[in-house]
């Protein structure tokens, strides 16, 4: 039984010196705790926050810790968890071959409705995030210009999908030309722009967008960000979801710098977090689940295989080595 523990914190960019896998012996469920066998665990973006010592809305890890991950995974062991042997479930357990969890923790899923790894993106956290995050903040309607940045990632491809339901025209910044494509391709955007091979964001969004931007929805900020606020039109609303590009940096840049706009549009930019959503998750994850059953919107995922190399899936996220959903495969069921 394997399992990661934060080695120490990175100063910027995490590296393999980051990460540690120790042995350990099987846990043993406790009172009303069950065994599970990690299957799919998945790596996100916010992770790199818990490895900092900064409180925030997501507890730091202590150095010397096992590292925490939403996992998809089949019960083993159940001591009164409520949960019989071969249940797959999803919760928040380990980057580890096993772990126990309370079963009042632990959410059964059913693998004939969807495969069990959707239960982590589509279907999951980063979907629901997508869906919230259009829905509730930048609330696209018809004829409206949707801009999503971080456009081919597990929120960012499920939250231009849903704009496009809602009747506007979808516009994606992506770093790679396969990106771009996948975007027009397989999930009906408007257009997508690769800001890697684009130097003027701004020239890019005039041509893709030319009547301005009416809702954007920021996975990424920095310099994309700057180039989408000059141009959000009159009661623009902004999401502001992540901002990815800055999760590594030892030192700011000054901003936010584009905020005249905001006179001028009366524009509205607000944050958001998926979890205040708790109350609502099981209708917006139906709601997704029939999108995904009537192929209204697609979902890629990018498996990377075994255990081991769950650092590097992780990393790559900084480096957008994943196209939809990063996920790390542990185990056969
Ligand atoms: P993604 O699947 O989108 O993976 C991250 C992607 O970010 C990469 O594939 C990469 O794609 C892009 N990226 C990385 N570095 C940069 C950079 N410097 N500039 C521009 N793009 C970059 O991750 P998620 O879908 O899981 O998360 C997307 C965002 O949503 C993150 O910011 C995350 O923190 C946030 N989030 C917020 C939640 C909330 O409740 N507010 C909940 C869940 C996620 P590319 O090739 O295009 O560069």
């Amino acid at each position: 039984n394997r399992v990661f523990l934060l080695a120490e914190r990175p100063d910027g960019r995490p590296d393999e010196d980051t990460f540690e896998l120790a042995e350990r012996d099987l846990p043993t469920p406790g009172p009303g705790e069950a065994l599970v066998r990690t299957l799919y665990l998945s790596v996100d973006p916010y992770m790199r926050g818990r490895m900092d010592a900064r409180e925030s809305y997501a507890d730091p890890w202590g150095v010397g810790d096992p590292m925490e991950a939403a996992v998809v995974g089949e019960v083993v062991e159940s001591n009164g968890a409520g949960l019989e042997a071969g249940t797959v479930v999803t919760g928040e357990l380990e980057w580890a071959d096993y772990a126990t969890a309370p079963g009042t923790e632990l959410y059964p899923i059913d693998p004939e409705l969807a495969p069990i790894s959707t239960a982590l993106g589509v279907l999951g956290m980063p979907g629901r995030t997508a869906y919230f995050g259009t829905k509730e903040i930048a609330q696209p309607t018809a004829g409206d210009t949707f801009v999503v940045s971080g456009a081919a990632g597990a929120v960012g491809s499920v939250a231009g999908q849903i704009a496009g339901l809602q009747g506007a025209d979808v516009v994606g910044f992506a770093g790679s030309d396969e990106k771009v494509q996948f975007l027009e391709d397989e999930l009906g955007f408007d257009a997508g722009i690769n800001y890697k091979t684009t130097d003027d964001y701004g020239a890019a969004l005039d041509e893709a967008a030319p009547g301005g931007v009416d809702a954007y929805f920021d996975n990424v900020g920095g310099p994309i960000t700057d180039a989408v606020f000059t141009r959000l039109n009159v009661d623009a609303r902004v999401a502001v979801c992540g901002q990815i590009s800055q999760y590594n940096a030892t030192e700011l840049p000054t901003g936010p710098r584009k905020l005249a706009t905001l006179v001028e549009t009366r524009a509205t930019v607000e944050g958001f977090l998926v979890g205040d959503y708790q109350p609502r998750f099981e209708a917006a994850t139906r709601q997704l689940g029939e999108w995904v059953q009537r192929g209204q919107v697609q979902y890629r995922e990018t498996v990377t295989e075994g255990l081991e190399n769950a650092p590097d899936a992780f990393l790559g996220l900084f480096e957008g080595e994943n196209i939809g959903k990063q996920l790390v495969k542990v185990a056969e069921r």
